[in-house]
């Protein structure tokens, strides 16, 4: 069985290299450079090119920039869509993010109509950001929510991000096409990091404060925490690949969120995990920015169809700051 993933070279997608090989897939990457792809190779020495192998698309929102990458022979039974640019340093709203997000997304579902008639099913990283409604949160949270922000609203910096992700639905329901679609939707994802980093500066952007808190950021003030939801990556990582090994995970989102957080609550795990980064760390009683009353979520739907078990805070933690350790880069 085959699979195409897009955005080889990702946070998430590394992990979903790791388990499609585990499970049996073959398995093809994209890539936006030679380079990119050669090295990710390197990192699986003993997996042969019948295996894992890759292929270039430079830039997902160009026209027609998936039409050879769906081609293949034997041809591909599904595809897991992960490329997508995931930063808040936007400067034009409409170049650097919502056209990659949206013709990235409906890009390679007309590529797959059109080229690729053998693929079932399209999985799709989308995002808590596709689930909130910030302005009035609901009681509880889970797949029936759909954020509501307007194009024109996107065009705002803040907002950019939340409204890239519904094309695919639209697509699914406009065009009728020989794939159903599944989408995996997380909040911030932590987790230990294999794919390749040549810097620290590098790092993916929900880890940027794992990194933050080791170089001692959090010492004097602990940040604000933002979005009060996480996921480990590889929770996220396996559920992309159950989503297409269970029949029925088609034509549904997928809330994979582990529970609550709070920056303090990292700060509180690492004291306990690496006494060696007390110096790094602020007192032990500063105050945690964890609302007093806050939604709930609902992640059963997870849990029953793709049978995550999510792992606990304490567990994502430790490893992700691990993780950053062994990579050498920490000065
Ligand atoms: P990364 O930044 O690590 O990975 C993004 C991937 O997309 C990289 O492979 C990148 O390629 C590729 N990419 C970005 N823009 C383009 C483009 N224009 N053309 C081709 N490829 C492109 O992020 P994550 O792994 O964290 O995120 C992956 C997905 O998960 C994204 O869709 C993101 O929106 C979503 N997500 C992530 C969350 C998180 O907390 N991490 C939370 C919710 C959703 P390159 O390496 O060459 O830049």
């Amino acid at each position: 069985v085959k699979v195409l993933l897009t955005g080889g070279s990702g946070f998430i997608a590394a992990h979903i290299v790791d388990i499609l090989l585990q499970h049996g897939f073959d398995t093809v990457f994209t890539v936006r450079s030679d380079d990119k792809g050669k090295r990710i190779l390197e990192n699986h020495p003993n997996t042969p090119k019948e295996k894992l192998s890759y292929v270039i698309v430079k830039d997902v929102a160009q026209d027609g920039a998936f039409d050879e990458a769906v081609k293949s022979n034997p041809p591909f039974d599904y595809v897991l869509h992960t490329a997508s640019p995931f930063h808040f340093n936007v400067q034009d709203p409409v170049k650097d993010f919502l056209d990659p997000a949206i013709k990235g997304t409906t890009g390679i579902l007309k590529a797959i109509k059109a080229h690729a008639p053998t693929v079932k099913r399209v999985v799709i990283t989308s995002s808590f950001a596709a689930i909130v409604n910030p302005k009035q949160h609901p009681k509880v949270y889970s797949e029936k929510e759909w954020n509501p922000v307007t194009w024109e609203e996107a065009l705002d910096h803040s907002n950019v991000y939340r409204a890239s992700k519904k094309a695919a639905w639209d697509f699914v329901e406009n065009e009728k096409p020989n794939f159903d679609i599944a989408t995996i939707n997380p909040p911030l994802v932590f987790g230990p990091i294999v794919h390749y980093l040549n810097s620290l500066e590098a790092i993916n952007t929900s880890n940027q404060r794992m990194r933050n808190l080791i170089q001692g950021q959090f010492k004097e003030q602990i940040p604000p925490t933002g979005t009060f939801l996480y996921v480990d990556v590889r929770d996220v990582a396996l559920a992309h690949v159950r989503a297409i090994e269970v029949a029925e995970a088609g034509g549904k989102r997928f809330f994979v969120t582990a529970g609550f957080f709070s920056n303090k609550e990292i700060v509180d795990t690492v004291r306990k995990t690496h006494s060696e980064l007390e110096s790094k760390l602020p007192p032990k009683d500063t105050p945690s920015d964890f609302p007093s009353d806050i939604y709930e979520i609902d992640n059963s739907r997870s849990k029953e169809i793709l049978g995550i078990k999510y792992r606990s805070f304490a567990d994502t933690v430790a490893d992700t700051i691990s993780s950053l350790q062994e990579l050498k880069l920490v000065p």
